[in-house]
C-alpha cells in the first residue's frame, strides 16, 4: 500500500507543502510507493496580497489568479471538492462524494472575513478581502474626490496584520498624487492601544502616519457600522464619520475544522507551535492562517512552515526521526506607498526591527509578487517568503 499525504487546502500553504514533498518525493511518486493528494473546493489559486494592490491599479486579477491545477506538480493529485468532515481519531477526511484515508494529513484551509461578527459591516464599507470587493473599492476610491476616508480593523487576528496600515500609506500616497490630498481627511481606526501589535514597529508606524498627517484613533473596539448614518461604533462609546469607510472585517476559520470539533472558539486549529502537529496527533499537521500559533497571519508563515511540515513528513517516511522545528518565523512586507516600503524579519524569539524604507524594498516586493507564481508556490526554494 502507498503511503497516503492528504493535504486539505490547495491555497499558499497547501500548495507549497504539496509541492515541496512532490519534489523530495518525487522518485517514490513515480514507483507508486506514495501518494499525495490536495483538496480543495476552488479551481483557481488567488495570490491574496494583491488584493491590496488592485484598489491602486498597482496589480491587476490576471496578475492574481491562475489555475491550481497549473501550479500543483505532475503527480499531486488534485481533487476540486470541499472536505466536508476531518476525522483525525480514524486518519480519514469526508467530502460529499468520498472518504479519503491518509497516513499524513496536512490541515491548510486557511482564514476567511466573518462579516457576520459586526452588525453593519458588510452593507457599510470597502474591503480588500476578496477579490470581487478589491476591485470595488477600486471603482470608490477612483470616485473619491474629498471627504473623510476611514480605515478601520474590526477584529483582531486578520490576515495579513500590516495590511491596513499599508493601505493608508498607500491612499496616502494615491490622493497626493492625484492632487487631492489636501481634499481627503485619512484616519486610521485600530483596536489596540498602538497602531500596531509590535510595540516598536507600532512606534515608527505612528510617527510616521503623523508626519503624513494620517488621523490615528487607538483603543477603537468597532461594535456596528451604520450605513445610513455613516458612522462607526465603537465597544468604548464612541463614534467615529466618515464619508467611505474601508474596514478589515473580524476573520474565523474554515467551517470544516469548526464542524469536525477540532477548531477553538475563534475557528483556530490548536497546534503545536514547534512541530506543527495539531495538538495530540502526530500523524496531522496544520500550517497557515487556519491555525492558532502565536505568528502573523501571513503567507511568508504558511511558506516556512509548510518547508517545516514537508521535512518531518518525509523523513518519517524515510525512517528517520521528524526534528525540525518550526521557529516563528515570518517575512512581512511594509509597503509605506507608492514607490517605497520596507520589510521585518522576525520570529518567536526575536522581534523586528523596521529597517528604513527605500524604493529598492518596493521594487523587491513588485517583482516578488511576480516570483510567487514560479518559485513560492511550485515549492522550488523552500522558506522564501511571500
Ligand atoms: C489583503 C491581503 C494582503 C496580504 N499580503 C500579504 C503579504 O504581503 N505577505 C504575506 O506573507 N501574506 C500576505 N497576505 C496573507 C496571505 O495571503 C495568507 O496568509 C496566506 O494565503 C495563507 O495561506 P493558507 O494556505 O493558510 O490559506 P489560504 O491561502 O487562504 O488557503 C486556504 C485554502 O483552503 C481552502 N479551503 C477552505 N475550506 C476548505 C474545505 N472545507 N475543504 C478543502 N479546502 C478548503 C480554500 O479554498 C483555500 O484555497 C495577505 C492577505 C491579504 C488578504
Amino acid at each position: 500500500m502507498p503511503k497516503k499525504v492528504l493535504v486539505v487546502g490547495g491555497g499558499t500553504g497547501g500548495t507549497i507543502v504539496a509541492n515541496n514533498l512532490a519534489h523530495r518525493l518525487h522518485d517514490q511518486l513515480v514507483k507508486g510507493e506514495v501518494e499525495i493528494t490536495v483538496i480543495d473546493p476552488s479551481s483557481l489559486h488567488i495570490y491574496q496580497p494583491a488584493y491590496l494592490l488592485i484598489p491602486f491599479g498597482i496589480m491587476h486579477r490576471n496578475e492574481a489568479v491562475r489555475p491550481e491545477r497549473s501550479l500543483l506538480a505532475e503527480k499531486v493529485r488534485f481533487r476540486q471538492e470541499s472536505a466536508t468532515k476531518i476525522d483525525l481519531a480514524n486518519r480519514a477526511v469526508y467530502s460529499d462524494s468520498t472518504r479519503l484515508e491518509y497516513d499524513y494529513l496536512v490541515i491548510a484551509t486557511g482564514a476567511k472575513p466573518d462579516y457576520s461578527q459586526v452588525p453593519g459591516l458588510e452593507k457599510a464599507g470597502y474591503d480588500f478581502y476578496t477579490l470581487d470587493n478589491a476591485y470595488k473599492l477600486r471603482e470608490a476610491l477612483g470616485r473619491f474626490k474629498g471627504g473623510k476616508l476611514v480605515t478601520a480593523v474590526a477584529g483582531i487576528p486578520f490576515k495579513c496584520p500590516t495590511a491596513p496600515i499599508e493601505f493608508a500609506f498607500l491612499v496616502d500616497s494615491y490622493f497626493t498624487r492625484l492632487g487631492l490630498r489636501d481634499k481627503v481627511q485619512v484616519s486610521y481606526v485600530y483596536p489596540l492601544p498602538r497602531p500596531f501589535t509590535i510595540p516598536n514597529v507600532a512606534e515608527e508606524v505612528q510617527r510616521m502616519m503623523e508626519n503624513r498627517k494620517i488621523e490615528v484613533s487607538l483603543l477603537f473596539n468597532v461594535e456596528s457600522v451604520d450605513p445610513e448614518k455613516k458612522e462607526i461604533r465603537s465597544l468604548e462609546g464612541e463614534t467615529v464619520k466618515y464619508d467611505l469607510a474601508v474596514l478589515t472585517p473580524p476573520h474565523t476559520g474554515a467551517d470544516v475544522v469548526k464542524k469536525s470539533g477540532i477548531a477553538d472558539k475563534g475557528g483556530w486549529i490548536p497546534t503545536d507551535r514547534y512541530s506543527l502537529n495539531v495538538k495530540g496527533y502526530d500523524d496531522a499537521y496544520a500550517i497557515g492562517d487556519g491555525t492558532d500559533l502565536p505568528v502573523s497571519k501571513a503567507g511568508s508563515a504558511a511558506d516556512f512552515e509548510a518547508a517545516v511540515v514537508a521535512t518531518n513528513i518525509w523523513d518519517d517516511i524515510n525512517g528517520f526521526a521528524p526534528t525540525l522545528r518550526y521557529d516563528g518565523k515570518v517575512m512581512c512586507f511594509i509597503i509605506t506607498g507608492i514607490g517605497e516600503a520596507t520589510m521585518l524579519l522576525f520570529d518567536y524569539e526575536h522581534p523586528p526591527k523596521p529597517p528604513p524604507a527605500t524604493f529598492a524594498c518596493y521594487w523587491y516586493k513588485l517583482v516578488y509578487n511576480r516570483l510567487y507564481w514560479t518559485v513560492t508556490a511550485k515549492g522550488m526554494l523552500p522558506g522564501f517568503g511571500v
